[in-house]
């Protein structure tokens, strides 16, 4: 780790000005990632600005179209354990919990959930180029060890995922990322806060230099009622997701009305296709239909030489995660499908 300096701010706005005054500056709130970052030198900040000392971040408010806004600093474990979200948006507490361990959600906060860094092995080793790491320099992963890597949405530059649990439960809820720099605030939906590669690997989400993650907003369809995760992993716990889905449905007279479906750990943002979620819409809920669904969201995957199992994990993944959100009291700690 590099000598850096340290300062606190209360104001959003004397926070947004140190951070575009310098990309060196760098925010941190929990800190549970960016540390790590800095130990391995990934991340090699002047200055660190800490944001935890500004007022009414770290709350959790109703908004007046019937939603809720998470507060960016906020903790993940204290959004998971509020009876709000416990009762009206089960979906994102279950996802929440199912990410990094006790003691990190006591620390991580929603903000941050957002912008950590994904967890490919070659992005934290000096030894190898990598190209989100060292722009240009190369992608070892395309042509090495790509068991944990992408399937979808890849590009030859860089073929990693973006790692978080919570995000998926927020791409499948239609949430909106509310940032605010000097300049002002504004809104960005969720399915375009995080970006694919491309040939800028090396830029994780459309957060604009200086701008700062100030809340979550959950719109009021909170998808209650039918609703599961489902989180496959190399061991049941403290593990990155090899692939994680997200389901939601509104069913109304055995019709599926509305279908949500966000898959975790198989591109460099949580995916979506409406493509299948309009398939599904009419139709009775069936593992028939759900598999349908899942084929129309696998069309275009390709894996690698260690994670082509993905595809076919990911469509068994899809279909059992709808059949479980059709039966959500499985979803109750300890409780198993009937499946
Ligand atoms: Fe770097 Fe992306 Fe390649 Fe991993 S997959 S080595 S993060 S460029």
């Amino acid at each position: 780790m590099n000598n850096f300096s340290y300062t606190k701010t209360k104001e959003i706005a004397d926070a947004s000005v140190l951070l575009k005054d310098n990309a060196n500056h760098k925010a941190i709130a929990g800190g549970t990632n960016i540390v790590d970052l800095m130990k391995y030198f990934v991340v090699e900040a002047d200055t660190l600005v800490d944001i935890n000392g500004i007022p009414g971040m770290d709350e959790l408010s109703e908004t007046e179209n019937g939603g809720i806004r998470l507060g960016a600093l906020m903790t993940n474990a204290a959004t998971a354990y509020h009876p709000v979200i416990e009762q009206k948006y089960p979906l994102l507490s279950k996802t929440i919990l199912a990410g990094a361990s006790g003691q990190i959600r006591n620390m991580a906060t929603n903000g941050g959930n957002l912008l950590q860094k994904t967890r490919c092995y070659y992005f934290y080793d000096h030894s190898v180029p990598c190209n989100k790491r060292e722009p240009g320099s190369g992608c070892p992963a395309v042509k090495g060890y790509n068991r944990i890597h992408a399937i979808l949405g890849h590009s030859p530059d860089c073929i990693a995922v973006f790692p978080s649990d919570m995000c998926v439960a927020l791409a499948a809820l239609n949430a909106k990322v509310h940032v605010q720099s000097a300049e002002g605030e504004r809104q960005i939906g969720f399915e375009d806060f995080h970006r694919l590669p491309g040939d800028t690997p090396e830029i994780d989400n459309n957060l604009k230099q200086g701008e700062i993650i100030t809340g979550i907003e959950l719109p009021a369809e909170d998808f209650s009622q039918n609703y599961s995760y489902l989180k496959l992993r190399d061991r049941s716990s403290y593990a990155f997701a090899l692939i994680s889905v997200a389901t939601a449905f509104k069913i109304e007279n055995d019709r599926i009305t509305e279908a949500r479906i966000a898959l975790g750990g198989v591109a460099h943002k949580p995916w979506r296709n409406k493509e299948a979620e309009g398939y599904l819409k009419g139709k009775a809920p069936s593992r028939e239909h759900f598999a349908q669904a899942a084929d129309l969201i696998l069309a275009e995957a390709q894996g690698f030489k260690h994670n082509r199992f993905k595809i076919d994990l990911a469509k068994k993944a899809i279909i059992r995660n709808c059949m479980m959100a059709l039966e959500p009291e499985t979803q109750r700690p300890g409780a198993k499908p009937s499946l």
